[in-house]
Order: C-alpha cells, then sequence, then structure tokens
C-alpha cells in the first residue's frame, strides 16, 4: 500500500535528502503535502515532480506567486498561506509527517502533525527543546508515533533494544540494562584553532562544516557545538534519560553516529557515512529497511577513527546547553530562542563569532518569569518570543562595539 507522506520544510537541506529517498521508493511512497517559508520556485518544481496534492507557503505574497504559477501549469495542488496555512497542512491526515523546519518556526506544525495521529519524523529538534513533556504528551494523547531523523538520535535508537524504540519519548533504559548515551559530534570546523583566534571568525567561514553539508542555522549551531547542546536536551526527551545518562564525545570523522553502552560492557554503535538519506529513510520505513540512495561505507578507506572530550572553553554554548536542559524547559525555551537570535545577528555580520555565547548567557541569566507553566503551549511561546526580543536587543547593544 502506497503511503501518504507530508514534508514540512520541503526546500531546506533535510527536504531536499527527504524527496531523494521518497524518489528511490515511488512505488512505497506518495508525496501527498509540501510546505516551505517563501522559496516559491523550488516548492513549484517540487509540486511538479511529485504531482502534490496540497501545499502552503508561510510567505504570503510568496504564497500568491505559487498559486498564479501552479494555475498556469494546470497541476492540481491547492496552495495555503501564513502560519496558519503550514498548520492547516501539518495537520490533515497523512500516514507520516517529516518535521523538518528549521527553528521555533516549525513548533506549531509538528504538534499539529502529532494532534493528527500521524507518524512524525523529528529533524525539528528545537521544538522538542521547547516543549519536552507537552510535546509526548500530546503525540500519546493521539496515538502518535515519534521517529528520531536527527543522526545522531536515530543511531541510539538503533542501538537500544526494540521495546524502547517502541516506547520513544517514555522508554525505561536502566530496565533495558543501558548504563549510558554516547552522543557523539564533529566539533566543527574550529575545534583546532587556537582560542584566541575565535574572536576573529567569519560567518562565512563558520558556514563551512568540515564533515556535514546543512542548512545555515543548524551549520553555525555545529560549530559552537551549541547544536551538540541541543541534541543533549533532545536525547533526554526522546529516551527519557537523566543528564548522567548521557556523555558527549568529540569525533571529528563523524562515522560513529552515536553509541549505546550497557552494564554488561557492551557497546552498540551505528555507524556510516554523514548523509542525512540513512536516518531519513530509517524513520520512513521503521521497522523495515529500504533503499536511501547512499553508497556504503569502505572501512578500508577510513584512516582513523579518533573520540575526545570536550573542552567547554572552547564551546561555552556547550555547557550553556547542557545546563539549561538540567535547570529545566524555561530555561531550554530561553536557550533556543536566544541562540537563535544570536546566530542570525552573526549571520548578518552584526556580532562576533564569541558574541553568540555572550547574548545566550545574558539572557539565560534574566531567568524563567515566575508563575511559567511549562506544560502550556501559551506560556512557551510567550517566553520564546521575550527572549528573542531581549536577545536581539543585546545583539544590537554588542553589535555596537563588534
Ligand atoms: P534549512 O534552512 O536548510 O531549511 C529550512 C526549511 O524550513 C526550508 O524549507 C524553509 O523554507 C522552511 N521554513 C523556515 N521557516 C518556515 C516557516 N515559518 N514556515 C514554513 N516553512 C519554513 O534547514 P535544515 O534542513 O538544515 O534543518 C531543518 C531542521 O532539521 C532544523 O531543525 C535542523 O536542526 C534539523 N536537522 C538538520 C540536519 C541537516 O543535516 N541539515 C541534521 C539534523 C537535524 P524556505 O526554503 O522557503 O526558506
Ligand atoms: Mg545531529
Amino acid at each position: 500500500m502506497t503511503e501518504r507522506i507530508c514534508l514540512l520544510g520541503a526546500t531546506g537541506s533535510i527536504g531536499t535528502s527527504a524527496l531523494q529517498v521518497l524518489r528511490c521508493n515511488p512505488e512505497r511512497y506518495r508525496l501527498a503535502s509540501v510546505c516551505a517559508l517563501r522559496q516559491a520556485d523550488k516548492l513549484f518544481d517540487i509540486i511538479k515532480e511529485f504531482k502534490v496534492e496540497q501545499a502552503a507557503l508561510f510567505d504570503v505574497k510568496a504564497a500568491a506567486q505559487l498559486r498564479a504559477k501552479v494555475k498556469s501549469a494546470g497541476l492540481k495542488c491547492g496552495i495555503l498561506e501564513g502560519e496558519s496555512g503550514v498548520c492547516q497542512l501539518a495537520g490533515a491526515s497523512h500516514d507520516f509527517t517529516i518535521a523538518a523546519i528549521v527553528g521555533a518556526a516549525g513548533l506549531k506544525s509538528a504538534l499539529a502533525a502529532l494532534q493528527s495521529g500521524a507518524r512524525v519524523g523529528l529533524a525539528n529538534k528545537e521544538a522538542l527543546v521547547m516543549t519536552g513533556q507537552l510535546f509526548f504528551k500530546t503525540a500519546q494523547e493521539h496515538q502518535a508515533a515519534v521517529l528520531p531523523i536527527d543522526s545522531e538520535h536515530s543511531a541510539i535508537f538503533q542501538s537500544l533494544p526494540e521495546s524502547c524504540q517502541r516506547t520513544v519519548g517514555r522508554c525505561a533504559l536502566k530496565a533495558h540494562g543501558v548504563e549510558k548515551i554516547l552522543l557523539t559530534g564533529s566539533g566543527g570546523p574550529f575545534r583546532t584553532r587556537p582560542l584566541e583566534e575565535l574572536a576573529l571568525v567569519q560567518a562565512e567561514e563558520a558556514l563551512q562544516h568540515p564533515v556535514w553539508s546543512m542548512g545555515p542555522k543548524i551549520t553555525i549551531d555545529s560549530a559552537t557545538m551549541m547544536n551538540k547542546g541541543l541534541e543533549f536536551i533532545e536525547a533526554r526527551f526522546l529516551f527519557n534519560a537523566g543528564a548522567e545518562d548521557i556523555e558527549i564525545v568529540i569525533h571529528p570523522q563523524s562515522v560513529v553516529h552515536s553509541m549505546v553502552a550497557y552494564k554488561d560492557g557492551a557497546v552498540l554503535a551505528q555507524l556510516g557515512r554523514p548523509d542525512m538519506k540513512t536516518p531519513i529513510a530509517r524513520a520512513l520505513a521503521y521497522p523495515e529497511r529500504i533503499a536511501a540512495g547512499v553508497e556504503p561505507l569502505d572501512f578500508t578507506k577510513l584512516e582513523q577513527l579518533t573520540f575526545f572530550k570536550p573542552d567547554f572553553k572552547r564551546y561555552p554554548c556547550l555547557k550553556l546547553a547542557i545546563e539549561a536542559g538540567c535547570a529545566g524547559q524555561g530555561e531550554c525555551v530561553i536557550l533556543n530562542a536566544a541562540n537563535e537570535a544570536a546566530v542570525e545577528a552573526f549571520l548578518k555580520g552584526r556580532i562576533g563569532y564569541p558574541d553568540i555565547a555572550r547574548v545566550v548567557e545574558t539572557e539565560l541569566n534574566r531567568g524563567v518569569p515566575p508563575g511559567f507553566n511549562p506544560h502550556s503551549l501559551e506560556d512557551i511561546l510567550a517566553l520564546d518570543a521575550r527572549a528573542r526580543r531581549q536577545a536581539a536587543a543585546t545583539a544590537a547593544s554588542l553589535g555596537e562595539r563588534h
């Protein structure tokens, strides 16, 4: 039977990899719905190729352009617009939804996908970082399965026993003999750069990741290792893990995508090329395996696999994220919002590279407002907006000195 797929963030890096996996398996999947922010021409090409039934663009002007193009090409595809259009599309009936919008912008549509009861493949880690318990409460209420797409979390998922795979969000790690989750990360492009030179780093250089090819926001997060910090929080929620259950290990070659250590001394790992098509295919087809168009790993061409402890002086964002993850949901919301604002300012050349951590720390120091309810979406969105606004102001004042 053909499965109906919804792809949120179809024009992005994960979206493009997901389309390649779908192309490899046309008899199994039908791309029914797609959305993006404003790239109307790119979305039009996808609609045409996959004969998509429904599409949405967040940007209303871009949606009007897309509607006109679809009409003049004689294609039958409904075009929705705005945030409500994106959420309506995400909440419609699908077998599987890939949540691959970047940042907090993807939160409401990810929740709408869970409410539709679809299986949800989660790439948009920020949505989970912001909502944690609310995310899994929504999934449980609507019997929506959550499957990790982030490569490390896919590796952990694959290294856990089946009963944990079937209970993502509430698995009992200790009862299954799990000693530790070993969360690996490449360390980014500045792993060996002298610390005093980090102040000179420009956006163009930070956008050159040594191993992975990804969208701009996550590429900067990988350089600062904020990405690993967000993934630490993501892993805690996905695998119901305590802070002490997770160890972060730098592994520059990105061949081992993460590991699970058991109490008898065994360590299970998932290895592969640094190619997001593998975790996307794993989530889509679970529990089966499908072709993903990925070259096999040639072990005879691997020179070495190395592992290091992260240095918090080099990666202050990683430390801030671990602390926020241990402090509570409000701190996670602030961390994520402040980071998004800081990364945007850095990408626009307004602040220096070390200022990203300064902006985030300043915002975390303001604390969570009294009465904040981590189970209330309204409270989460209000705190996100506040932290984002204040972080942008902090970035602007740091920028004057930059
Ligand atoms: P990109 O920047 O490449 O793509 C983002 C996508 O989201 C685009 O399709 C963009 O549309 C769309 N989008 C942005 N804002 C909105 C909005 N308000 N409404 C609807 N669509 C929107 O990001 P990535 O693909 O790199 O990352 C996506 C997510 O996956 C992130 O959360 C990231 O952390 C996670 N991830 C990514 C990995 C990777 O290898 N890239 C690896 C692991 C996780 P448009 O093109 O029109 O701007
Ligand atoms: Mg990752």
